[in-house]
């Protein structure tokens, strides 16, 4: 069983920023740069955009900047 850091998924088309938690993970950042259309989802541990669904790129960004320097999870086998 492969337990390394979930350093590097595929890219997303729309991927617009992709940063790492506290172990490597990456936590990304997807939309469209203006609207209120970005989301994110960390690699990690699952977590992802929530309420709202969506959002303007600012909140988005510090929301998973956020989750970003507290997250420690690697990998995930959660299903959506
Ligand atoms: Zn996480």
């Amino acid at each position: 069983m492969k337990l390394s850091p979930h350093t590097a998924p595929a890219e997303p088309e729309d991927l617009l920023i992709r940063m790492h938690n506290l172990f490597g993970a990456a936590v990304d950042v997807t939309g469209r740069p203006y609207g209120d259309t970005s989301r994110w989802v960390c690699h990690g541990c699952g977590a992802h955009s929530e309420f709202p669904d969506t959002d303007i790129l600012a909140f988005t960004r510090m929301k998973a900047n956020a989750h970003a320097g507290e997250c420690r999870a690697a990998y995930h086998r959660l299903e959506e």
